[in-house]
């Protein structure tokens, strides 16, 4: 198979296309690089299979072009991460919705299948967890911006349904609950990498808010094995689903978790949302997925235990350190 992945030199675009070439599948890349990087796929440029196209998903003939070539279109390309939205909502919104037009737009020409990324954070501030795909959307005001992401992406999902329902394209509408493993960067405020590099260097681990709010952490490996097996799913076509972790945590608890496994002396401080994000920032207290029809659709849920995560986590960002520091060490040592 071929598979067109936006956003595909971001974080979850690099480890699903890993998965589809370490499995014999051919994988093209489209990614403006806003967020991604190329850091992300150099490892896997030694696959003939891959392909990858630094440009926005915005060129409408680039992309038909590579609509055209692939079997099945994987839209992952969006605006990431509660900070950049919170900071870019003109950029949030309108990547967000014009991006999945052109790319259903695209795939409905030539008839491809196409699973797009949605977010946990269209459940907004529901309260009843765990959150089932078919629950009510409770989101705040639209003076709040943090809304935005949440609305764009429902809007996103009601078009890929409506695309399906209306003219038969075949769709698949995923909803990604908090994703982490290597690769993921803290710039965009992510809470894991955040706090595993301020443990790392002994800086003040700094939780939002009261630290009582609650996430669930999937590992990204798991996450891309929900992706594949549901593409292979002749079910999941016209679904929306669920993927993510059931393990949950509150934020502080995540805090004391990084510390221990990273031995770090690093003080756990508590700085208001006002200050981390905006004035008025409202957070979601709880985040936790409810993965039956995931499991029901394919059999799998994501189990990976959040101590391996982090540790993980810990690893990636160690080596990165080290690779950072070794030119240094060896120009120092010729001096
Ligand atoms: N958070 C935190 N410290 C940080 C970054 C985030 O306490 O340095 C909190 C954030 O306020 C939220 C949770 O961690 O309650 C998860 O944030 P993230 O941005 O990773 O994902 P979200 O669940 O908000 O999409």
């Amino acid at each position: 198979m071929r598979y067109l992945i936006t956003g595909g030199a971001g974080f979850v675009g690099s480890h699903l296309a890993e998965k589809l070439l370490e499995r014999g599948d051919s994988v093209v890349l489209l990614d403006n690089l806003s967020t991604g990087s190329m850091e992300n796929i150099r490892h896997l440029k030694s696959f003939e299979r891959l392909q990858y196209h630094l440009d926005s998903i915005e060129n409408k003939q680039v992309l038909a072009e590579l609509v055209d070539d692939a079997d099945i279109v994987v839209h992952l390309a969006a605006a990431v991460g509660v900070r950049l939205i919170v900071e870019s909502p003109v950029r949030t919104i309108e990547t967000n919705v014009n991006g999945t037009q052109l790319i259903l737009e695209a795939a409905h020409k030539k008839r491809k299948l196409v699973l797009t990324a949605s977010t946990s954070e269209v459940y907004g501030k529901n309260t009843q967890v765990p959150f089932h795909e078919d629950a009510d959307l409770v989101l705040g005001p639209t003076t709040k911006g943090r809304w935005s992401y949440a609305a764009s992406k429902a809007l996103d999902e009601f078009l890929a349904l409506a695309y399906w329902k209306e003219k038969k394209l075949p769709v698949i509408v995923v909803r990604l609950f908090n994703t982490v493993g290597p690769r993921q960067t803290g710039r965009y405020g992510m809470v894991l990498p955040s706090f595993v590099n301020q443990a790392l260097e002994h800086q003040p681990i700094t939780v939002y808010g009261s630290g009582k709010q609650s996430r669930c952490f999937c590992d990204v490996r798991d996450t891309v094995g929900g992706l594949i097996r549901l593409m292979d799913c002749e079910r999941a076509i016209g679904e929306v689903v669920n993927i993510g972790n059931t393990e949950e945590i509150t934020i502080e608890g995540l805090a004391q978790v990084v510390k221990e496994r990273t031995q770090s002396r690093s003080e756990i401080v508590y700085v208001p949302y006002e200050q981390a994000y905006e004035p008025g920032f409202e957070d979601m207290q709880r985040r936790v997925p409810c993965v039956d029809k995931l499991h029901a659709l394919t059999g799998f849920r994501p189990q990976t235990p959040l101590s391996e995560i982090v540790d993980r986590v810990s690893a990636y960002f160690r080596e990165k350190r080290a690779a950072a520091a070794a030119p240094r060490t060896v120009a120092s040592s010729a001096d």
